[in-house]
């Protein structure tokens, strides 16, 4: 049976879609079994039923149309109980209800098992015996560990069955407020309702074949004018998305620019036409593999370029191709919908008219989920079985906060939505003006908030936002941008700009932090634990001669009167703090022995392994400061790998024993002098930002796009309040709670709109 399990689980995977995937599942069960009957139900949340969805024994017509309600029957009792039902005489169950649809009278043995993902039920597997009998517990067994392999193809069914209708199919002029709600895996945070206009372009870059070049010098010229088209193309976008768009963000329009002016890209393209290919598959060849070696790094920001530039490779291809379009008229308010919606497929709405973004894969990493944070619309990725060709002018409501959307919404949750959508309008223009105020509580308790950073559109983005320095400076996404290590001098230019960018404020530099989920492409770190292996410190520590060429660039990088602060990741003993401490003073002495100036940056050390938080004192006593990275400290605290999806709901840096770390580490530093910053993501959130100044924490550093909310949260309290609220927070018993306690302070301080978009 194991054979059979594996063999149907990989005919599954592979399946072309959910319906054949489906009737594969029932007609292989059947056959394994031996049974005469084995069938899927799905629960319809919304409807609260269970629909048959694929059966292999059934009456054909009863697929689809059989409806049971969601806790009747004997597949609702082996819904509600989340756990198998083996009756060798179903009919004599109180719980058996008949079927005429679906021809079943005769059946007699039933084993039922739910399907369950992520503790939901989603639906329930049958097999079914006319005769009676009573399924072995193998049987049962197989079904549950099916059940189990196959859940994740359910899910996506549950979708696609919502948006089957009753009668005809999904379109404009159909059943109003059909109210179908698709999940995304990912966002960007807003509200919106609008039209729904699907992308238009079919992607080409695939289907590109090679070709033999008829004539090589024509293909040569064809291409040179389709590159420069586009780049004037290119332009023209920059120039139309000013208005709404701040410098740094407009900065992914020059990076377009520089790659289609920049010498390697044409010059390859020009090699491979030269070499006998015609100008379309030379172009797919060159994407395709540079695209594919930033696609082979594991850190989501750079495999961004790699969408970024397969999106700059469809627009040439389509030039070169001639696929390009006729104009069309948009409606007022447009959400653009489609497959994989790129950075370009935005630019060409009209600015005035975009409202929102839904796209079935892509994640709020890449370049349209920047655009669309810095245009202030919000955007939901990963909508699975998302019917883009069918959603074309559908009303569509899109929450960023939830990560759902909603075809034809019902009126009173268009109505509601529509409100959200006024109201977030004027938060953000009251956000906009605290830009320029320095961040204190109520009753003028300074809080220095900073930005965290990782490359220099970041730093550009930070300095507009109003940042009073930089935080954490991650040096390692400038090592993961390149081929190989960068060299000295080339990072202490590097972090010389970063410091200069920022002066007069202060800066953190942090040393490179590899490892766990980031790797850089040179350098392949492969372990089955990362986030207990080799990370951080502990790479460094171990090539002191990367260490070393680091630390020089960083002590090179300052000049007298720049503040500045080396910071060291990862570290979980105090050994390891003295070994990367004798290594500064090494690089340091020897600097100064060849007569070069080195800047006096502070040094601090982030607090993010639990161990720290025992030993508090004698790292205080070595360093200048500490840094609380809640992002892994939460991680460690509480066992939760924080990029496994998973575990996501556990991992919660609102846990009262994760506030408790933060505040001991104050209160411990405090007496030694030893200021303690906090720079994860919970000094961004509305409700941990307050809690951490309740605790005693005087700087945070967050992300630019959360600088004004936290001063505004922070403006409405006194450091009294805050420091009520954290120490009621601490004394409770898990983040559920906390997080109820600090909405409902908020929401009584008046931003409850600000909790909404702080989640
Ligand atoms: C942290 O762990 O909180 C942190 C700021 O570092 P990173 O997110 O880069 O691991
Ligand atoms: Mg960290």
């Amino acid at each position: 049976m194991l054979e059979a399990l594996r063999r149907i689980v990989v005919d599954v995977s592979s399946a072309p879609d959910s319906r054949t995937a489906l009737n594969l599942i029932v007609a292989r069960v059947k056959a394994e079994i031996g049974c005469d009957v084995c069938s899927v139900y799905i629960a319809d949340e919304r409807r609260a039923e269970h629909v048959l969805v694929a059966s292999d024994g059934l009456r054909p017509d009863a697929v689809g149309a059989v409806r049971l309600p969601r806790t009747g029957g004997l597949v609702g009792l082996v819904a509600a109980r989340a756990e198998p039902v083996n009756l060798d005489d179903a009919s004599a169950h109180p719980s058996y209800q008949f079927v005429p649809k679906t021809g079943e009278a005769p059946f007699h043995g039933f084993l039922g098992v739910p399907v369950i993902l992520a503790r939901r039920v989603l639906g329930v597997l049958v097999v079914q015996q006319s005769a009676r009998r009573r399924f072995g517990d193998d049987e049962g067994a197989f079904l549950v560990t099916l059940a189990a392999q196959v859940a994740g193809v359910l899910a996506q069914i549950e979708v696609a069955e919502y948006l089957k209708p009753d009668t005809g199919s999904l379109g404009p002029g159909k059943a109003a407020s059909r109210n179908v709600i698709l999940s995304g895996t990912d966002s960007v945070r807003g509200v919106a309702v609008g039209s729904a206009v699907a992308v238009r372009t079919a992607r080409v870059l695939a289907t590109t074949p090679d070709r033999v070049a008829d004539d090589v010098e024509l293909e040569l010229a064809r291409f040179r004018s389709a590159l420069q088209t586009e780049i004037a193309s290119m332009r023209a976008i920059r120039l139309n998305m000013a208005p709404r768009l701040a410098e740094a963000d407009l900065a992914l329009f020059d990076a377009y620019i520089l790659i289609l002016e920049g010498g390697s890209f044409a010059g390859e393209v020009a090699t491979g036409i030269a070499s006998g290919n015609w100008a379309p598959g030379a172009v797919r060849h060159v994407i395709d593999r540079q695209a594919n070696q930033l696609q082979a790094l594991d850190d989501p920001y750079i495999r961004t370029r790699a969408d970024d530039l397969r999106d700059l490779g469809e627009r040439l291809l389509r030039r070169l191709r001639s696929t390009g379009e006729q104009e069309r008229e948009y409606p007022a308010r447009v959400v653009l919908v489609g497959e994989d919606v790129t950075a370009t497929d935005i630019t060409d709405v009209p600015v005035a008219c975009l409202s929102a973004v839904v796209s079935a894969s892509g994640t709020s990493a890449s370049h349209v989920a920047v655009l669309a944070r810095g245009m202030g619309i919000p955007a939901v990725f990963g909508v699975g079985n998302l019917p883009v060709a069918g959603l074309e002018g559908l009303e569509i409501v899109v929450d960023g906060y939830s990560g759902r959307v909603c075809i034809e919404p019902r009126p009173q949750l268009r109505r509601e939505y529509l409100r959200l959508e006024l109201e977030e309008q004027a938060l953000s223009r009251d956000l906009e003006r605290l830009r320029d105020h320095p961040c204190a509580t109520a009753d003028a308790h300074p809080v220095s908030l900073m930005a965290n950073t990782a490359l220099f559109a970041d730093i550009a983005a930070a300095r507009q936002s109003g940042a009073a320095g930089i935080g954490l400076y991650r040096s390692e996404m400038h090592f993961a941008v390149r081929d190989r290590f960068p060299g000295e001098t080339e990072q202490a230019g590097i972090y010389r700009r970063v410091i200069r960018m920022f002066s007069p404020y202060p800066v953190s530099l942090r040393t490179l932090d590899i490892g766990g989920d980031k790797a850089l492409p040179y350098f392949p770190i492969n372990e089955a634990n990362p986030y207990l292996g080799w990370r951080g410190m502990r790479v460094t520590l171990d090539h002191p001669e990367i260490f070393l060429t680091q630390l020089r660039a960083m002590l090179r990088a300052g000049e007298a009167g720049d503040r500045y602060r080396i910071l060291f990741p990862m570290i979980s003993q105090l050994p390891e703090l003295d070994e990367a401490l004798g290594l500064l003073a090494r690089a340091r002495a020897e600097l100064l022995e060849e007569g070069i100036p080195v800047g006096n940056p502070e040094v601090g050390v982030m607090v993010e392994v639990p161990a720290v938080l025992y030993q508090v004192e004698a790292y205080a006593r070595r360093v200048d400061a500490l840094s609380i990275g809640t992002n892994d400290l939460t991680q460690y605290l509480l066992a939760t790998d924080r990029t496994n999806s998973r575990v996501a709901a556990l991992y919660s840096g609102l846990h009262p024993a994760v506030l408790k770390a933060i505040g001991g580490v104050a209160e411990q530093a405090a007496p030694l002098g030893c200021p303690v910053a906090v720079c994860g993501e919970l000094a961004g959130d509305p409700a941990g930002c307050l809690l951490m100044v309740g605790l005693g924490i005087d700087s945070l550093s967050t992300s630019h796009a959360s600088l004004n909310k936290v001063k505004w949260v922070l403006k409405s309290f006194t450091l009294n309040q805050a420091q009520r609220l954290a120490q009621e927070a601490v004394a409770l018993e898990s983040p559920a709670e906390v997080e109820a306690l600090l909405s409902d302070a908020l929401d009584r301080a008046g931003l409850g709109a600000l909790i909404r978009a702080g989640r």
